[in-house]
């Protein structure tokens, strides 16, 4: 099988510096919805004192993962804040004593069995820290006797531009990594682990290497760099050679793939019990002078960030994630969350007029999904569900490699995300009917 991928820039400027822990912020916007799946509700209320670790909000929902405190304070409003998906989602703002106290609930699980892990793993918080947000108890909670996977896969690719949130957790948190991957293979009895790393990322290849010198069941294999490197079933291919088959899940091809600051994470929880309040985020574009990653608590404003990072010019653009696949946030007020891996801020962005589409097939060869760009646009200008299904628009990963390589700048990757909204509204209209 031949995978499609194209070139990008790296722009790594801050792969060499050391994370800086910011100061806990005054006040924090925790937004109910820190994943994919069901929303949680909130378990406080407006008034209340709460400290770092206390449970905020819950979901009794199998695909969802538990809200915590990221600062010590008082919840001082429950409201509607206008979410980058452009839909309101209930979040809970915190004010914050000053005293950065932890909860005394706060203490390390008890593990004794299987489901003693994957409750801990629960209880964590944990999501996929890469970006798409998948909570991790469920992508962890498979039944063995229907699929036992026999490799897990840890994701290093980082293949997006600028990103190095991940290199940062290999090279100053490898050991939590290489123990989360233990603790993963022993209580879900997977038997031997891949930590595929992007060939640009040598000192992560080498460190991760020695790490695992001793340990024959884990390899660190070293990938080209290339995009999407990092998407779940072309590392699953770059990996194992395996191909998961369409409207199948990756743990059909017996892989489960988890983002090395995923399971670093992991490996901290169950040593402190301490849960998913805070995560490292990488602060980098064409007016920060100081590109670095910071460790922050989640919820705390991107003002808060930005302050740090030396700004030369206001931005006109602030992207949440890489450049490819991240989304622009309105302004500095915006809360960052658990699956943002990156604040990048821009100034002075060309902005392109789209021109006639001059059929060169470059967005068809870029697309790792062999998929055929131009005519799904056709068939979402047309409204055309059948055709879109037909050319099977829900397999598009959003990568936007279609939109970067096309000489004509046609927007064809936003029309995707839009198509793949548009014929899921329409079936479940069609279903009601
Ligand atoms: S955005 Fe979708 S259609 Fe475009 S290259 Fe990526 S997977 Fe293919
Ligand atoms: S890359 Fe752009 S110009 Fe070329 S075929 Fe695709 S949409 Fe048309």
């Amino acid at each position: 099988m031949f995978v499609h991928q194209i070139h990008l820039p790296h722009h790594k400027h801050s792969a060499e510096n050391e994370t800086i822990e910011l100061p806990l912020p005054a006040k924090v916007t925790i937004s109910m919805a820190q994943h994919l799946g069901a929303p949680c509700a909130p378990a406080v209320k407006i008034g209340d004192k709460v400290k770092i670790g206390d449970v905020i909000a819950s979901s009794e929902a199998v695909m969802s993962a538990p809200v915590h405190s990221s600062i010590s304070g008082t919840v001082t409003a429950i409201t509607d804040v206008l979410h980058i998906s452009g839909k309101y989602l209930k979040s809970i703002v915190i004010e914050s004593d000053g005293l950065g106290e932890v909860s005394e609930n706060i203490k390390p699980p008890v593990i004794d069995s299987r489901e003693d892990f994957l409750k801990a793993v629960r209880e964590s918080g944990s999501i996929g820290l890469g970006g798409a947000g998948f909570p991790t108890s469920m992508k962890l909670g498979f039944d063995p006797k229907e699929k036992q996977p026999d490799t897990l896969i840890i994701n290093g690719a980082e293949c997006e531009p600028y990103i190095t949130s991940d290199y940062r957790c290999f090279m100053e948190d490898g050991e939590k990594v290489l123990d989360g991957i233990k603790l993963i293979m022993k209580w879900l009895a997977i038997p031997k682990c891949i930590i595929g790393i992007e060939k640009n990322k040598p000192k992560a290849i080498e460190k991760m290497t020695k790490l695992c010198r001793d340990i024959p069941e884990i390899t660190v294999m070293g990938l080209k760099s290339s995009y999407p490197q990092g998407a779940e079933k072309t590392l699953i291919y770059s990996t194992t050679k395996r191909v998961v088959k369409e409207g199948m899940l990756p743990i059909s091809s017996g892989c489960i793939v988890l983002n090395s600051s995923t399971v670093a994470f992991i490996s901290e929880y169950i040593k402190t019990g301490m849960p998913l309040v805070r995560r490292r985020i990488t602060i980098d574009g064409n007016i920060v002078g100081k590109p670095q990653n910071v460790m922050v608590a989640v919820g705390a404003s991107l003002s808060e960030i930005v302050s740090f990072a030396d700004l030369k010019k206001e931005p006109d653009r602030i992207i949440l994630g890489g450049p490819m696949m991240g989304s622009c946030a309105f302004d500095l007020d915006y809360p960052i969350s658990k699956t943002n891996n990156a604040v990048l801020l821009f100034a002075d962005t060309p902005v392109y007029e789209p021109s006639a589409c001059i059929r060169c097939g470059r967005c068809v060869r870029a697309c790792s999904m062999n998929l055929l760009p131009t005519e799904l646009e056709h068939a979402f200008d047309a409204g055309d569900v059948k055709k879109l299904s037909d050319l099977k628009v829900h397999l598009c990963v959003n990568c936007g490699a279609c939109s970067y390589v096309c000489p004509a700048k046609r927007n064809i990757a936003e029309k995707n995300q839009l198509a793949k909204n548009f014929v899921r509204e329409q079936l479940q209209k069609m279903k009601k009917e």
